[in-house]
């Protein structure tokens, strides 16, 4: 397993963390099994949004030993009551919602305490009329709750709400179907969304990914791309955003959790991504995605990297340009073979970039 450091927290996450949406039907022991593979192979990270409250004593049961060596993402506005996920406003449902999670899981404290799914700026109004904000930093003085997160699928409302509160961590729906446009949650387009992941870069919000499949649709023959992606590639995809911590993919057998631990095994011919520069839309032409597909450069540049810090600088990124500085090859060591530019499926004429990093950093 890799890790990956919270700037604002100092926490140490693994890249590969778990969602919870589905556990629940895999019945208690296999539930059990899955938790405790995915804690001995290193993830640390698991995400509570579940969905339906049968997953709560699972994981007490997996992890009753292990509390404090991992993290736990509990929502505030989850509600299961009735068994199943419900979302809900109300803060006396929300304030019995939380109780009954934490005494399920037998914890008394929470790692990140979320501000929960905020899709319209009318729902935030409403949270925050409620008392709802007040009660989590509440909670955090107490120090029942370490940090504060938010989750959203909605970029606009996120730079809203980020204008507004500290958060340390933002959960987020990332995947290449839909930055590019294609389903249910494919809200803001490509250069919005960039934008989020480099404010979050720059500002030291941690992200967390939501959905890095499409809810299994990127997977499957009926790709909203046209073609079957792997969860290989989905995971690099996301990992390579800027901002981006850990990526949380569900797994309801003990076959998945496995699949999902082999990816720091996995050659980076089965990480390559870089077929979806097939299905592009215009507006995200010409655009580096950071996949590295036009390595190998003869010179030993770090072509993605290089443009990843470029673009945070250009977005206001004080540290990027400290961390371009201390690269050993930079733009000014280009030789212009255009290597890059004839491989780059996604139409980026990355030689002439280079020169036009190279001024802008003056190395
Ligand atoms: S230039 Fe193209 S192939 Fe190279 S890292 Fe950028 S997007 Fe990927
Ligand atoms: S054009 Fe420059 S960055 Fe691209 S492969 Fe050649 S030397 Fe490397």
């Amino acid at each position: 397993m890799r890790y990956r450091i919270n700037r604002r927290t100092g926490d140490r996450i693994s890249e590969i963390g778990l969602g919870s949406a589905y556990i629940y039907e895999a019945g208690t022991d296999t539930a059990v099994k899955i938790l405790r593979r995915a804690y001995e192979g290193g993830v640390n990270f698991y995400d509570l949004a579940a969905g339906d409250g049968k997953a709560f004593p699972m994981y007490g049961e997996a992890f009753a030993d292990v509390r404090d060596e991992i993290f736990y993402q509990i929502h505030f506005g989850a509600d299961y009551s009735k068994g199943e996920y419900g979302w809900s406003l109300d803060p006396e449902t929300i304030k019995r919602s939380v109780a009954w999670q934490l005494d399920t899981l037998g914890t008394d404290y929470i790692d990140y305490g979320f501000i929960h799914c905020q899709d319209e700026l009318s729902d935030w109004e409403k949270y925050l009329r409620n008392g709802i904000y007040d009660y989590i930093m509440q909670l955090r003085e107490q120090g029942v709750i370490k940090h504060i997160g938010l989750s959203s699928h909605t970029p606009s409302v996120i730079e809203r709400i980020l204008d507004e509160i500290p958060a340390d961590m933002l959960m987020f729906s990332i995947n290449p179907a839909y930055d590019y446009g294609h389903g249910d949650y494919a809200n803001g387009g490509v250069d919005e969304r960039s934008r989020l992941y480099s404010r979050c870069e720059s500002e030291g919000i941690g992200i967390s990914v939501m959905k890095p499949f499409s809810g299994g649709q990127l997977l499957s023959s009926d790709s909203p791309l046209g073609r079957a992606l792997t969860p290989y590639q989905c995971i690099r995809y996301a990992l390579d955003k800027p901002g981006v911590l850990t990526v949380l993919p569900g797994a309801q057998t003990t076959d998945e959790i496995e699949t999902l631990l082999a990816y720091h095994d996995q050659p980076e011919s089965a990480l390559d991504y870089s077929v979806i520069g097939e299905c592009a839309p215009t507006e995200a032409e010409g655009k580096c995605v950071y996949c590295n597909h036009c390595r190998p450069c003869p010179v030993g540049i770090d072509i993605g990297l290089v443009n990843k810090y470029y673009d945070l600088s250009k977005a206001g990124d004080l540290m990027a340009a400290d961390h371009y500085g201390k690269l050993t090859l930079t733009a000014s060591d280009c030789i212009a073979c255009g290597h890059c530019d004839s491989r780059c499926p996604f139409g980026v004429h990355q030689s002439a970039r280079m020169a036009e990093i190279a001024e802008y950093f003056g190395k």
